[in-house]
């Protein structure tokens, strides 16, 4: 069975950055199982697969559009350090989750001074070129539920 829109998809993946370093593997785990065209992992990915069978071997590398997006400059922000109320040891490198008009965001601490603190919301992969090692171990139909649900069930999936 090929991959096409709406194929549930276990794949086992390497994902490396430009200088080899391995960010994210799924060795030793699982694979990861995931719908075609339900946007469960990044567009060039999910493109780079479509009309793949069980048994592919793909090596791709994925432009930052494709992948988390470009780093955005207007996503860091200077916020004043009571804004964290009683949390008293802030390091640069902490994340944060902080609501905002578009729903809630994970933040990186990048700078503590004694009344700001600079925070970036661009996700820690914005503006990287990603390549993904990837085998397809297996293809199969959605269930109704899935597709209703946009995303894998399954012995070890949620429960819901
Ligand atoms: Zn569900």
């Amino acid at each position: 069975m090929d991959i096409q829109n709406e194929k549930v998809v276990s794949i086992h993946y390497k994902l490396t950055n430009n200088e080899g370093e391995v960010l994210d593997t799924s060795e030793g785990k699982d694979p990861l199982n995931y719908i075609q065209g339900k946007q469960n992992i990044i567009p060039g990915l999910e493109k780079a697969l479509e009309g793949k069978t069980t048994g592919d071997k793909i090596n791709v590398t994925v432009q930052p559009a494709e992948a988390y997006g470009e780093y955005r400059e207007e996503m860091i922000q200077q916020i004043p350090r009571t804004a964290f109320g009683e949390i008293e040891r802030i390091e640069p490198g902490m994340q944060f989750q902080m609501n905002t008009q578009n729903g809630p965001v994970i933040v990186t601490v990048t700078k503590v001074e004694e009344e700001n603190v600079t925070i970036d919301a661009n996700h820690p992969l914005a503006g990287k070129e990603l390549t993904f090692d990837v085998e397809v171990m297996e293809v199969r139909d959605a269930s109704e539920e899935e597709l209703s649900h946009g995303h894998v069930h399954g012995p070890d999936g949620h429960a819901h």
